[in-house]
């Protein structure tokens, strides 16, 4: 039935590097050499000078709540078991942001400004999802 499993991410040509970053435990994101921008997805082209081809860059994987929610209703019967969840903005310290679970994190205790550290999760199809924790 439909909704009984997580939907899997969709591998584009543009987002293949990220997504074999993460199933090799690497959070990806990239730099443009011509101008410094830093971006997130990634793209084939720098979206501030339009140089072609950013470089692709690993990312320390720290990084500093910007805003969040917490999801009690399950959107579909795959995330049941996983209500009350946070889902937050994290600002990652080389400058881009990235939208994840913030897991181990009681929802009541949940802070803007707070640290947390990226882990990856186990996806059914041999790859990983980016999640965050908190960190010191
Ligand atoms: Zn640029």
């Amino acid at each position: 039935m439909a909704g009984d499993t997580k939907p899997l991410p969709r591998v584009t040509a543009d987002s293949r590097p990220y997504w074999e970053g993460c199933a090799a435990g690497e959070l990806r994101y990239q730099r443009c050499a011509a101008c410094g921008h830093v971006q997130f997805p990634l793209r084939p082209f720098c979206t501030r000078c339009r140089a072609s081809g950013p470089a692709v860059e690993r990312s320390a994987g720290r990084g500093t709540v910007h805003s969040h929610t917490v999801v009690f209703r399950a959107p579909t019967p795959a995330f049941k078991g996983d209500v009350p969840y946070i889902i937050a903005l994290v600002d990652f310290d080389e400058g881009f942001r990235l939208m994840a679970n913030l897991r181990d994190c009681p929802p009541e205790s949940v802070a803007i400004g707070q640290r947390v550290g990226v882990v990856f999760e186990p996806l059914a199809d041999g790859g990983a999802l980016p999640q965050v924790r908190p960190q010191e």
